[in-house]
């Protein structure tokens, strides 16, 4: 159901919770605070600039 309850289902959270704690997700270096990278594997990437930052570990 699209409509009706817009926060009930929001995907995309400013934060995270890893291990009981809560971690706040990465902002875009090139599109600054508010807009926060798409976290994979082994990457982090923004989906509105199109950077890429490499996971170190
Ligand atoms: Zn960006």
């Amino acid at each position: 159901m699209p409509n009706g309850t817009p926060n009930a289902t929001a995907k995309w959270s400013k934060y995270k919770v890893e291990d009981g704690k809560l971690v706040r997700a990465e902002s875009c270096p090139e599109c600054g605070p508010g807009v926060f990278l798409a976290a994979h594997e082994d990457r982090k990437s923004c989906g509105r600039c199109g950077y890429t930052a490499m996971n170190d570990s």
